[in-house]
């Protein structure tokens, strides 16, 4: 049986509000060496429970170790340590360019904290989607509530008990809750509030957000499209697409949801599938610690579902087991536009191909939805490449590679439109929860220059 997540009561909600406010207020979140400890605290909060979480996410997910390793808590870890030894750089005053009319009234752009920071976060990486941000948040000097998701009841009881244990409760606490605590947290201004998640509780995040004018960045997901060139490395291409399929089960908002190859190219690829996937499942992909299971019965169901009905071949996997979420790797080849594969975001481990007759069908289609939070594209060809680049709208677009550029040391990572707004990691997560408040402390003597502004206005003033 699983963990029963312990929800925080709904009566303490409005009081352990006050009480992160009254710390924010009281200026203690904003001195560099109080932030750089509770920075540590939080690396060391993760290194030191490294089983915990391990177990956590096994209990939760079905996670394989090295997944939850690669893909969540060593990520984390150094995304932490980035942000501690960059976050006093950040931090710095920067004076505008100089401009010799204004230079004299010292324009400088201070970063300050926003305030109090809401971090509601969803369950398929329940770590990287928390700590990372929580860093950024500490580091910009703001106080932080998290609001975890309640689908992985064991790591965010976790999360609830190591931040008492190792970090400043009045600065930083966590929430536990589903719809009823999230709805009432919304009911507060925040000096930001970062949504991941789905875009239909986007939708409900960012009218919560308007009512309170309260910042909000959203962070969704979509159907990220692979176009897979017959001028790709079809090896290194189908071991990278299967890889990114089926790590955490699907389960991933950049997971390659789709693929669009041409007609003639379809068998040869669906033979390189095969044969990786021969590689990587040996056995059985269900054997244990292979493959991270569905999230919960209702997620199994949605999944198993879409396989039932779609009118797409199976040529890899298809099979299912109800009582252990189990979802096999699954590819369906030829796949139509009015597929139910292609009407919403898969989310599991189920890949549809799509056949085109050309790589403009494939744009256009493309194109006629939602931008995606990815686009990808295999091929060793420059110009292809580049049409698929210069031709598309998406948060992030990668060559070659699937699913690890949210990871990659100074890119932001983000969505556009439907996929999201606001960017995070590294220095991106910084200013998203830095306001840049411009400054000027203009001298006395300035008024020899600038009299000509005060009343009472006359011509001789005008040509002044
Ligand atoms: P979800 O939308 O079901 O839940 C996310 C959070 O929203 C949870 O904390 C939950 O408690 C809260 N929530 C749910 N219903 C709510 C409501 N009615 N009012 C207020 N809050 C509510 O999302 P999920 O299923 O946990 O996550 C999957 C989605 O997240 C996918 O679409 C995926 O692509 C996206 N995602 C995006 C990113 C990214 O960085 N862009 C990362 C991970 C996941």
């Amino acid at each position: 049986m699983s963990e029963k997540l312990v929800y925080t009561p709904l009566d303490e909600i409005e009081k352990i509000y006050n009480e992160l406010k009254a710390t924010f207020a009281s200026g203690k979140s904003r001195a560099i060496p109080y932030r750089k400890y509770q920075i540590l605290q939080l690396a060391y909060m993760v290194k030191d429970n490294v089983k915990l979480f391990e177990d956590a996410l096994a209990a939760d997910l079905g996670r394989p170790q090295i997944e939850s390793r690669m893909m969540d808590i060593d990520t984390s870890i150094g995304e932490v340590k980035d942000t501690l030894t960059s976050f006093e750089k950040w931090a710095k005053p920067e004076n505008a360019p100089f401009a010799l009319n204004y230079a004299a009234m010292r324009p400088v752009i201070r970063k300050e904290p926003k305030g109090l920071i809401l971090i509601i976060s969803p369950f398929n990486y329940p770590i990287f989607l928390t700590i990372p941000l929580i860093a950024s948040a500490l580091a910009a000097g703001n106080a932080i509530i998290l609001k975890p998701s309640e689908n992985t009841p064991a790591t965010s009881n976790l999360l609830a008990n190591l931040v008492e244990k190792y970090l400043d409760t009045s600065l930083v606490r966590v929430i536990n809750g589903a719809v009823a605590e999230t709805t009432k947290l919304l009911e507060f201004p925040w000096g930001h509030i970062l949504y991941t998640g789905g875009g239909k509780v986007g939708k409900i995040i960012a009218a919560a957000g308007a009512k309170t004018l309260s910042p909000v960045s959203l962070e969704l997901g979509g159907k990220s499209p692979v176009f897979v060139d017959p001028k790709c490395d079809l090896k290194v291409a189908a071991k990278r697409i299967l890889w990114g399929k089926t790590a955490n089960a699907g389960q991933t908002c950049v997971a390659p949801d789709y693929i669009i190859v041409p007609q003639d190219f379809q068998g040869e690829f669906v033979k390189a599938l095969q044969e990786v996937y021969q590689e990587f499942y040996p056995d059985s992909a269900s054997a244990p610690g292979q493959m991270s299971r569905l999230v919960s019965p209702q997620a199994f169901t949605r999944v198993n579902n879409l396989i039932k009905n779609t009118k797409g071949t199976i040529v890899i996997g298809g099979e299912t087991d109800e009582a252990t979420k189990f979802i096999a790797p699954t590819i369906v080849k030829d796949v139509t536009p009015d597929d139910c594969l292609m009407s919403e975001e898969i989310f599991g481990p189920v890949l549809p191909i799509m056949p085109v007759s050309n790589i403009d069908e494939g744009l256009a289609y493309v194109n006629a939805h939602d931008h995606p939070l990815s686009v990808y594209v295999f091929s060793q060809d420059n110009e292809f490449k580049a049409k698929i680049f210069n031709n598309t709208q998406s948060g992030s677009i990668v060559a070659n590679e699937t699913i690890i550029h949210p990871g990659v040391h100074g890119l932001p990572f983000g969505g556009i439109g439907p996929s999201g707004s606001g960017y995070h990691t590294g220095k991106y997560g910084f200013d998203m929860f830095t306001h840049l408040r411009s400054s000027l402390d203009t001298p006395g003597w300035m008024d020899r220059l600038l009299s000509f502004r005060y009343p009472p206005y006359n011509a001789a003033k005008l040509k002044a």
